[in-house]
């Protein structure tokens, strides 16, 4: 997608307004506008990547220390008890904005938010083929 078709884009660029926590050269964080719970925030890079598969390795090494930064300052502020950090990944994973964010999703006692799946089984030789496979293509 053009940077010119997209919002988060537009909003990293200061081009839309967002309530802004925190911006430097590289990210903005503001507030969902629709949010979760009390303080859903957003951590976007300012440069266009789609998705995780496409993130750069600077962008990527600078995202956690952000992550981590904002998760204590939202601890600190806000009176929650626990943060969901979630990152979507195309349509299939919930992905609605085409342009790289990382959710942080304070949670709070009898909160409405639902990240939790439903626990599989895994088949022991299956996994093993699959540690070896993708290791291997790191
Ligand atoms: P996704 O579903 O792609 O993981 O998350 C997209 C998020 O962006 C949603 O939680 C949605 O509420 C938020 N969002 C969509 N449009 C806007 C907007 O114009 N401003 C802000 N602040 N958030 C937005
Ligand atoms: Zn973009």
């Amino acid at each position: 997608m053009k940077k010119e078709d997209c919002l988060f884009c537009k909003i990293g660029a200061g081009e839309i307004p967002s309530t802004t926590i925190y911006e430097d050269d590289d990210f903005r964080v503001f507030f969902d506008v629709s949010p979760a719970s009390k303080g859903h925030c957003l951590i976007v890079p300012k440069e266009h990547f789609d998705d995780v598969f496409a993130l750069d390795e600077p962008t990527a090494s600078k995202l956690f220390v952000l992550a981590s930064k904002v998760a204590r300052s939202m601890k600190k502020e806000l009176n929650l008890e626990g943060l969901n950090i979630v990152q979507n990944n195309g349509t299939i994973a919930g992905q609605t904005v085409f342009h790289f964010h990382m959710h942080m999703i304070p949670r709070y006692a009898g909160d409405t938010v639902n990240v939790k799946w439903i626990p599989g089984e895994a088949d022991t030789n299956e996994l093993q083929e699959l540690a070896k496979s993708i290791g291997d293509n790191l």
